[in-house]
């Protein structure tokens, strides 16, 4: 929120240098300025931990830098927020690993929020003066500034609680999502695998049972033959002939054989 009532004590918004631009910067500005992933960048770019204000960033006149040391593969990226010309007058970002929006330029973006005082871009002290010294007008006009700054202050704070929070709904009903469609597969691979594998069972089952049969026909068979041919020796060897011993136990195999088929 931008104060209208503060314009005579602010430079005009045509000769704002990049310090003005960033201690002015809110959350919602800077979302506004890298666009729908905006938010998310920021977010991103807050888990960079490693940042040391001495080392890492560079910030005189028109120039902030940031270097992100072991953030990427390769040459460290190096983010740069400078003004764009300045009929334009906004901020210009860019990321020496990236071609596009970059959680390296969030990482900058999230810096600049949360460091303002390190920064050296708290409100400058410069415009509050004692409040002894302040007329009741005076006094008044200055409880007024501090409200609406508060406000700007919890409306930020809000927008950002929002933002995280859509977000992590957004992964979670993704999650749900996933685990749903996770957990549909297994079923229907548990299932297929139950299938197959009692499949594979039964047919075991029934060459086994069929091995079975066949054995038993098969000693059945041998066991009758033996039996009938000794019966048909004790009974005939004395009063018939060879031929007609061998008919008859022919006969009987064939008989078997056929049973047995
Ligand atoms: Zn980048």
């Amino acid at each position: 929120m931008e104060t209208r009532s503060r314009a005579p004590k602010i430079k005009r918004t045509k000769r704002l240098t990049l310090k003005d631009r960033l201690s002015r910067l809110t959350y919602h500005r800077a979302c506004q300025l890298l666009g729908p992933d905006g938010p998310h960048m920021i977010r991103r770019g807050a888990t960079y931990q490693d940042i040391d204000l001495d080392r890492d960033v560079y910030f005189r006149g028109d120039l902030f830098r940031l270097k992100l040391r072991g953030a990427a593969r390769g040459k460290d990226p190096v983010v740069t927020i400078t003004l764009m010309a300045p009929a334009r007058n906004r901020l210009r970002f860019n990321c020496t690993a990236c071609e596009t929006l970059c959680e390296h330029v969030g990482a900058a973006f999230s810096l600049v929020l949360e460091e303002k005082t390190a920064l050296g871009l708290a409100a400058e002290p410069e415009e509050r003066r004692p409040l002894e010294t302040l007329s009741p007008k005076e006094l008044v006009e200055q409880a007024l500034r501090d409200r609406e700054e508060a406000e700007a202050m919890l409306a930020d704070a809000s927008a950002r609680r929002e933002a995280a929070l859509a977000e992590a709904q957004a992964l979670l009903s993704g999650a749900k999502d996933e685990a749903a469609r996770l957990a549909a597969a297994a079923e229907a691979e548990a299932k297929s695998t139950a299938e197959r594998r009692e499949r594979m069972a039964m047919d075991r089952i029934a060459a086994a049972e069929k091995a079975a049969v066949d054995e038993v026909r098969l000693t059945a068979a041998d066991i009758a033959g033996v039996a009938a041919g000794q019966v048909i020796r004790k009974e005939l060897t004395a009063a018939d002939d060879a031929a007609l011993i061998d008919r008859a136990i022919g006969g009987l195999a064939g008989a078997l054989g056929h049973r047995a088929a």
